[in-house]
């Protein structure tokens, strides 16, 4: 069992535990992205067994009236093993999800990762007709170029700032310039998507362009946080747009919970208070 103080962003080790938060954040009109904590393994066998247990995720949920996609990590279903084996999984994980009717977001890791995931995105938007979604990070300078291509498929895309320190051959390093690039971004987006386009952040001023956005261009669009973070934001921004919040679970939940608390000098004071018992 997770700690009382982990609980706040990560949603227990079991499934069964995952899906009792996705049916409490239903009742607040959140949607749920589950995401399987898990990343860079070296053995086939854990990257198998974790697409399994995905594979039976999607099942589940199926099963239910729950409102629940996943999101899925290319490392995690062996991309460090070899294209194919990501690839193989990758395709028999949304085989099955769609058959579940349920959507399948891909993550996006450093930008080593980059082609071989937009390929993969690209095979099967088209093979699945969009239930499938991709991420891109704004940090990075060739995005601009891959969401220009990206925008001629089906299936959605989020958008992100990016959470890996990218060397600056390749990224924005700079804070400003990469909100500047965001922005860019997401004017683009809401031109030129017809699928929609999901804003994977927490940040207000974004968050009010893609409003501002929206309103001039008509084009659909859904915010997605992380569980944990700016939640009483979360519930009020369900009432009136489309919301889903990213729900990790699973055993491998420490290295997250500690990345989530040494982000913010305000999760450590959390911390330390629930220690404390204050
Ligand atoms: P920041 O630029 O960090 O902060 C801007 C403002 O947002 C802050 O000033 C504050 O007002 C508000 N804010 C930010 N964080 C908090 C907080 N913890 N509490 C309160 N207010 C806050 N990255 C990837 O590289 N690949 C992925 O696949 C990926 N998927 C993601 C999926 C989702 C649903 C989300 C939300 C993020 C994902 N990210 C991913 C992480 C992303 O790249 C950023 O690192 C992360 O979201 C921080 O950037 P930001 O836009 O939220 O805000």
């Amino acid at each position: 069992m997770i700690p009382p103080i982990a609980s706040r962003f990560v949603a227990g080790e079991s499934p069964a535990e995952a899906l009792e938060h996705v049916r409490s954040l239903n009742e607040r009109d959140v949607g749920a992205i589950i995401n399987l904590l898990g990343e860079h393994y070296d053995s086939l066998e854990a990257a198998e067994d974790d697409a399994a247990t995905y594979r039976s995720l999607v099942a589940d949920i199926g099963d239910t009236d729950l409102e629940a996609c996943i999101s899925v990590k290319p490392s995690q279903i062996g991309l460090d093993l070899g294209e194919d084996v990501f690839r193989d999984l990758l395709a028999e994980l949304v085989e099955v999800a769609t058959e579940a009717d349920v959507f399948v977001w891909i993550d996006m890791e450093d930008h080593t990762t980059t082609d071989v995931t937009l390929e993969a995105f690209t095979d099967l938007a088209r093979e699945y007709d969009g239930n499938v979604g991709v991420c891109v990070q704004a940090n990075l300078k060739r995005t601009r170029e891959d969401v220009e291509r990206l925008a001629k498929l089906p299936g959605k895309v989020r958008f992100v700032k990016g959470a890996y320190d990218e060397p600056a051959s390749v990224a924005y390093t700079d804070k400003a310039r990469v909100n500047q690039a965001y922005e860019d971004l997401l004017e683009y987006a809401f031109e030129h998507f017809d699928d929609g386009v999901a804003i994977g952040s927490h940040d207000p001023e974004m968050i009010d362009l893609a409003k501002d956005l929206h309103e001039e261009h008509g084009t659909p669009f859904e915010i997605q946080m992380l569980m944990g973070v700016r939640e009483e934001a979360q519930t009020e921004l369900a009432r009136e747009y489309e919301m889903h919040q990213y729900v990790p679970y699973g055993s491998r939940w420490k290295s997250y919970f500690y990345r989530r608390l040494m982000e913010r000098k305000e999760n450590v004071f959390f911390a330390l208070r629930a220690i404390l018992g204050r």
